[in-house]
């Protein structure tokens, strides 16, 4: 379920997603991202990315902060808000936009640079065509015959 964001909404959301950005661990890429959710009942949940020695091990803000949200029994969100230090809108890689649609395919996203600048986009058009939990639901031609 989504809404739009009231004016004091938006500003913490940004402030919260700006702040979060201190609490990365990024030491080898020094790229810090801090993410703000707003679930549906008003909560606020903050996460930043967490970068690992096997480079695979990493996770993005955006990930940590829906793992945080949802582990607490949180399944509906408003809005996400993500913070880098760039002077450009970075937008949620692959990995992050697959793992979020399963949640909200309509979530608004702002995307917020150090001036507090933002621009709100939509993980569905981030996205197109994607696959969800939809797909899984539906009937199969075949059954699965795999020992
Ligand atoms: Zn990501």
């Amino acid at each position: 379920m989504t809404r739009e964001l009231n004016t004091e909404e938006l500003d913490k959301l940004i402030e919260l997603s700006i702040k979060a950005k201190e609490k990365a661990y990024c030491p080898y890429s020094n790229f810090r991202v801090g993410a703000t959710l707003l679930d549906v009942d008003g909560n606020w949940h903050t996460g930043a990315n967490i970068e690992n020695a096997s480079y695979g091990g990493a996770i993005c803000a955006e990930r940590t902060v829906f793992i945080k949200a949802i582990s607490e029994g949180q399944r509906k969100f408003v809005a996400l808000g993500v913070s880098t230090d760039t002077r450009h809108f970075a937008r949620p890689c692959g990995i992050c936009r697959q793992f979020m649609i399963e949640f909200e395919d309509i979530l608004p996203i702002y995307l917020i640079q150090p001036d507090r600048s933002y621009q709100k986009v939509i993980l569905k058009d981030l996205l197109p065509d994607s696959f969800g939990p939809e797909i899984m639901k539906m009937s199969r031609v075949t059954e699965n015959t795999t020992p």
